[in-house]
């Protein structure tokens, strides 16, 4: 086991409020890394000694950001769809079913090699922990070989059968949801940590709120914890749902009525906003300051997926949090960090203190503020700390 001492580190975010809330702000800092582990973290001048030593430059680290919403495993691409809708064709997640079919005409090594170049792309603007949620396969088999393939690449699995209905269950949701409740969940179940729903009853195409209520309490039965993609296109029955059944996460909140917004508030469930997603649909954001201002706790994530938004940038959803939803840059930068990691009910994770992992992301700049300050320029990138 060797242990390394970083220093030359001109701003450390810890989100350890020991050192000062919210951010934990550390000026000249080091951090002692054993073993994957955070070992040691505070001002450079009282750091121990350690078997090596590197040295950041003065640059600005941060705990590496934890994306809490992405649908990673699937083939093809929307780029038609994208070019349609910036000319003023309406997002209503139609556009899944030609996804849905090109993942299932996939092979496996297709598969895997799209989600391994997407989790590499991740890692280079700072990502080092990412939730990946089946939902393009539809079928039994099709939706095991989605976490199976996720599983690869992270703990954090979701079951997301109920992400749309599938083109040969037209006009018998209720037969498709039996479907993911029953034989899809038990084989999906083994792999995975989470189970989702798309509960939308302003699309045609996803679930209502009774449909939602159904695979969710089949996933908990199943020891599943719970997500939902909830109030993304209308204010439906979503938000209040997850927060009845103690979801980990309500995702999208983009339309919120004020009996939401408290239900949030006074829960456990974290509310997690998905800009880039209001970006590439070109509608409006999300409410951030209203959900903050109540006490309800914010995650931002990417959701990267090929229809509704094909970003994989944290910065990108920091810059457009800050720019568009006037979150401050630290709440923002909490939220990406330590905000998805409450999403994730992980405590290991989002935050830089002794036992939490060496999940690190170094800046070429002198603080966390150049992410929102510097929008589009890649200054962030995971620390690869055997380099
Ligand atoms: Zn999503």
């Amino acid at each position: 086991m060797t242990s390394t001492l970083l220093t030359g580190i001109g701003e450390l975010v810890t989100n350890d409020e020991r050192f000062g809330g919210p951010l934990g702000l550390v000026q000249d800092a080091a951090v002692v890394v054993e073993d994957g582990r955070v070992a040691w973290v505070g001002p450079r001048r009282g750091a121990p000694t350690a078997d090596a030593r590197r040295d950041l430059g003065g640059r600005a680290v941060v705990p590496g950001f934890v994306d809490s919403h992405a649908h990673l495993v699937f083939a093809g691409d929307r780029a038609a769809e994208f070019e349609a809708r910036m000319a003023g064709t309406p997002y209503d997640g139609g556009g899944i079913a030609s996804t849905v079919a090109a993942t299932r005409a996939a092979t496996e090594e297709e598969l895997r090699g799209t989600l391994r170049r997407l989790v590499a792309e991740m890692r280079a603007q700072g990502t080092t922990t990412v939730e990946v949620k089946g939902g393009y396969g539809l079928t039994v088999e099709d939706e095991a070989r989605s976490v199976r393939l996720a599983r690869e690449v992270t703990e954090e699995v979701t079951f997301l059968g109920a992400h749309v209905v599938p083109s040969e269950y037209a006009g018998r949701a209720d037969d498709y949801v039996a479907l993911v409740a029953g034989p899809m969940l038990t084989a999906c179940a083994p792999r995975a940590r989470w189970v989702d729903v798309f509960c939308e009853p302003g699309s045609a195409h996803a679930f209502d709120g009774d449909q939602a209520q159904v695979v969710l309490e089949a996933g908990a039965a199943a020891g599943l914890g719970l997500r939902l993609h909830a109030n993304q296109l209308s204010a439906g029955p979503g938000v209040r749902l997850a927060v009845e059944l103690g979801a980990a996460s309500a995702d999208h909140c983009t339309h919120l009525t004020d009996a939401d917004v408290e239900a949030l508030a006074g829960s456990s469930t974290v509310a997690t906003l998905l800009p880039t997603i209001e970006f590439s649909t070109r509608s409006p954001y999300p409410d951030a300051r209203r959900l903050i201002d109540a006490g309800a706790t914010v995650a931002l994530a990417t959701d990267c997926n090929p229809g509704s938004g094909y970003s994989s940038s944290m910065p990108l959803a920091v810059a457009l949090a800050v720019r568009e939803m006037r979150m401050t840059p630290a709440e923002a930068l909490w939220s990406a960090t330590a905000g998805g990691a409450a999403a994730l009910r992980r405590t290991d994770v989002g935050v830089l203190r002794p036992g939490a992992r060496a999940d690190l992301a170094v800046l070429d700049a002198p603080s966390y503020l150049h992410l929102a300050y510097r929008p589009g320029v890649p200054l962030v990138r995971a620390l690869e700390l055997d380099a």
